[in-house]
């Protein structure tokens, strides 16, 4: 008896490993009330082979070791940094690979801009796939895609959470020479649904669509990352994690799919070639060099492949090798411990399914006066440009 769509859902990240592996094709991938996918089986076509169990990635957790080693890296282009999350080493790999003639998986959105993967094979598009989306991105096909360039020979980069990673790798079960993978350090994704829930919200707020979105806008700087919104109509909207419906419900650790919670990918030995993530503490790491508020991203390389890559980058990135344990302790919490959930994780989706987003949010996670008072004074502060010299004195982020 074939169990894989009973699974607890603490147990399932989405990964869709098991629906790509079956040979009967009898496994969709459906969501639930909170609008996270899950694997439902079709009892009728289903041959028990017991595949879609074997290669899942949670129940086979990967146990291996590797010499890795830490970097702290900044892309030397402004354009580049300025749409980057943190430093842009995303992109530099990505140029290095599409240069090579190989093709890059990642993600970005779609025309209604739901967060889903694609991959792109030119470095004008390489912007496409860079920044953020602190939501759960829709695999689609590309676990299949990706297989089929690999086995026609092409170089591949795939980039994604270490889920995605590890259900990809699962799902290929064998290694290929021609595979890049990039993991990044996460503490959770929110759903597609609560996402929707937010864009629908703006679009109606503002009368008017939406032509361009980024979670981590550095207008404030890289240390007061803002979510951006412009809208067709000319209006721009920016919130930092103080108001921001949905930075507040991705940082507040409400809004979590459930495995994320007991995340079965917090090990600093990753099955990936490099794992990225932010470097808040770049001055504290790189002590002779001063920070300049512009993003830094801190590297985990795994393989021997990641460390040759790596020493071909020298015209797109500037990059220190660091302590691994330090950069672990100051900014990688999250690569070796899940998050904890709200209290009021639990009644968040619910609350939501049934009442608006704002209202949701002020039943589970009020935004308060001062909050409210901080992020007004901080755009005026900002028009009048003296918020480098606000954030010094009075640490407004
Ligand atoms: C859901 C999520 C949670 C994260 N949590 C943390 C954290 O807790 N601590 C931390 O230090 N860093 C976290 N990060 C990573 C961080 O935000 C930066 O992405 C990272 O520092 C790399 O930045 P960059 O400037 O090098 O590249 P960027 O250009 O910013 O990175 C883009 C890369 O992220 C991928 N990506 C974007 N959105 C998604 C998504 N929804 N799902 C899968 N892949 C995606 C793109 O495909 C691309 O490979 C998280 C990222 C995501 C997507
Ligand atoms: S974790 Fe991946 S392989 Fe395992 S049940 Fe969920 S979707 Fe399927
Ligand atoms: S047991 Fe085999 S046929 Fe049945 S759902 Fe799993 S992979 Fe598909
Ligand atoms: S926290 Fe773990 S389970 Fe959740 S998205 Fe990240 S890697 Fe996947």
């Amino acid at each position: 008896m074939i169990l894989i769509d009973e699974t607890n859902k603490i147990e399932c990240c989405g990964c869709t490993a098991c629906a790509n592996i079956c040979p009967k094709n009898c496994i969709n991938m459906i969501d639930d009330f909170e609008g996270f996918l899950y694997p439902k089986v079709d009892i009728d076509k289903c041959v028990n082979c017991g595949l879609c169990e074997k290669i899942c990635p949670i129940k086979n957790k990967f146990n291996g070791r590797n010499e890795t080693e830490a970097y702290v890296a900044q892309h030397k282009q402004k354009k580049v940094l300025d749409e980057s999350s943190s430093g842009g080493a995303f992109s530099a790999i990505a140029n290095y690979v599409i240069n090579k003639g190989g093709v890059v998986f990642g993600v970005g959105y779609d025309e209604s801009l739901n967060v889903v993967y694609k991959y792109i094979e030119s470095i004008d598009r390489i912007n496409l796939l860079r920044g953020s989306k602190y939501v759960q991105s829709y695999l689609g096909k590309s676990l299949n895609e990706a297989k089929c360039f690999l086995e026609n020979g092409r170089l591949v980069c795939f980039s994604g959470t270490p889920c995605q990673i590890a259900g990809l790798k699962a799902y290929l079960g064998k290694d290929y020479n021609n595979l890049i993978t990039i993991d990044l350090v996460c503490h959770g994704v929110p759903s597609p649904k609560l996402w929707r829930r937010y864009l629908d919200y703006h679009i109606s707020k503002s009368h008017s669509s939406i032509n361009e979105i980024n979670f981590r806008m550095k207008t404030y700087g890289y240390h007061s990352g803002t979510m951006g919104i412009m809208f067709t109509n000319g209006k721009v909207y920016r919130g930092s994690a103080r108001v921001d419906y949905m930075l507040k419900s991705f940082f507040s650790e409400i809004s979590s799919r459930p495995s994320c919670y007991d995340c079965a990918f917090k090990t600093v030995s990753h099955n990936s070639d490099f794992t990225i993530f932010d470097c808040w503490n770049f001055s504290k790491m790189v002590p002779k060099i001063k920070d300049n508020d512009r993003g830094y991203t801190a590297i985990l390389i795994h393989t021997k492949k990641a460390k040759n890559i790596l020493n071909q980058l020298t015209n797109e990135i500037e990059y220190y090798k660091i302590d691994l344990n330090e950069v672990i302790k100051l900014d990688g919490k999250m690569v070796k411990r899940s998050a904890v959930p709200h209290a009021s994780r639990k009644s968040f989706y619910e609350i939501l399914n049934c009442k608006s987003l704002p209202k949701t949010i002020e039943e589970t996670i009020p935004i308060s006066a001062t909050d409210k008072i901080i992020e007004k004074l901080k755009v005026s502060i900002y028009k009048f440009g003296m918020i480098k010299i606000a954030q010094k004195i009075k640490n407004i982020k």
